[in-house]
């Protein structure tokens, strides 16, 4: 598909039927090849938003569209790939057959998908375990094949929830760079929910900020440090100002977060 892939989402309300108002006039524009986060504390309807962007879920009103198409639609649905919390692989699948799986669903010669399978398993650096099987992989691994999996489909664009929430630090770290280093290599766009303000300013160009109940968009706000990021910025004066600039506006200080000018 030609031309910019951008996602816009125009004064979207959802309400649940048991009653429950999860999004309240939302909206927002995700440019191509943009790294945009969906923070905010839990309950506040970042998964929401995203499923509502993956087709999964339908909008009350307003509307959000993909790349000029309905979420749901098969043009919109060819150019995304989600990542959940949960690596969700076939036990009984090894590695390469698992990353291989989304292109069996699309149909397509054995040898080709394999082959794409290959490459992609090579871009998260677990060439040499295509053979295993999920259960001899750590959380980490399996994340990484379940990154692999999103990328073998070769998306536009990734919307990814909570995918490092279940790691532990060390592990979510190094993963926060490898993503922005398949993002750099691949050219997607990528929406990432966390409730980690710390994991959205690292990663992220631009962070919306969402407050509870219902959800709301509270602020958007730039991250003005270009890529790479490297880890000496988690030290950096702008990144603890930014930090502290999503955690003001999380607790509904304003004044605290007017006074935290960000500058490059
Ligand atoms: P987050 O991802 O920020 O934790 P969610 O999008 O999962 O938040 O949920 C937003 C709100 O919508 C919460 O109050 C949640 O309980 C509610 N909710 C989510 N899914 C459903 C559903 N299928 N039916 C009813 N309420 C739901």
């Amino acid at each position: 598909m030609d031309g910019p892939f951008t996602i816009s989402v125009r004064d979207v309300y959802k309400r649940f039927p048991d009653g429950t108002l999860a999004l309240e006039g939302v909206s927002a524009e995700v440019r191509e090849a943009e790294f945009i986060s969906l923070v905010g504390p839990s309950g506040c309807g970042k998964s929401t938003l995203l499923r509502i962007l993956a087709g999964l879920e339908e909008v009350t009103s307003g509307a959000a569209m993909v790349g000029g198409f309905a979420p749901a639609s098969p043009q919109a649905r060819a150019e995304m790939a989600f990542v959940f919390q949960e690596p969700t692989l076939l036990p009984w699948r090894t590695v390469l057959y698992n990353i291989a799986l989304p292109l069996e669903l699309r149909g397509g010669g054995t040898k080709e998908r394999l082959g794409r399978a290959r490459e992609v398993l090579d871009l998260v650096g677990l060439s040499a375990r295509a053979g295993a099987f999920p259960r001899a992989l750590s959380g980490g691994m399996k994340m990484r094949v379940s990154i692999a999996r999103a990328l073998v489909t070769r998306p536009k664009i990734l919307l990814m929830d909570e995918p490092f929430g279940a790691l532990d630090e060390l592990t979510r770290q190094r993963l926060n760079d490898e993503l922005l280093a398949l993002k750099q290599a691949t050219g997607a766009t990528v929406v990432f929910v966390t409730h980690n303000m710390f994991e959205a300013v690292y990663l992220s160009q631009r962070i919306l900020v969402m407050t509870p109940h219902p959800g709301r968009i509270a602020e958007v706000l730039e991250v003005p440090v270009p890529y790479p990021r490297t880890p000496e910025f988690r030290a950096s004066e702008t990144y603890g100002k930014l930090v502290y600039r999503v955690l003001s506006v999380l607790e509904g200080d304003a004044k605290a977060a007017s006074r935290t000018e960000v500058k490059a």
